[in-house]
């Protein structure tokens, strides 16, 4: 009896479909993946493009960064006012002194925070105060 019921039940939610409307909804189907596929190489193109941009800009920074650097380097060790490493013509500002990405470039000396050179002479390359030593 209750075998009988379950054979009803699953002969109710049985639907028949023809092999025309299998060929439609496969056509439907695959319409549907060919536009996502296209989308997507659209975007795979488009990060493409991005990704050369970008490698053309971190070229370019990295370029400018090495120039800076050798140019910082130079004034650096030619300055007046380079003392052992501490640049004794800046008093840098307390925000600048406390901002994490520069503290480690800064240091007190005397009660005046002063920029350490020589942790990274590219301050030199862009100071207007630099003077040649005699
Ligand atoms: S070039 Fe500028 S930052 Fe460098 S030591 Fe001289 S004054 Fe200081």
């Amino acid at each position: 009896m209750e075998s009988e019921v379950q054979v009803q039940q699953a002969s109710e939610s049985v639907k028949l479909i023809s092999g025309l409307e299998i060929d439609e909804s496969v056509a439907v189907s695959m319409e549907i993946v060919e536009e996502e596929l296209k989308w997507s190489r659209a975007r795979i193109e488009m990060l493409e493009t991005q990704m050369q941009m970008l490698a053309k800009d971190v070229g370019e920074t990295t370029r400018f960064v090495t120039i800076a650097r050798a140019v910082g380097e130079w004034k650096a060790r030619t300055c007046a006012y380079n003392d052992k490493g501490i640049c004794r013509a800046w008093r840098v500002g307390d925000d600048l002194a406390n901002d994490p990405r520069l503290s480690p470039l800064i240091e007190k000396v005397n009660g005046v925070y002063r920029f350490r050179i020589d942790r990274d002479p590219t301050i030199c390359a862009l100071c207007p105060l630099y003077r040649a030593k005699k």
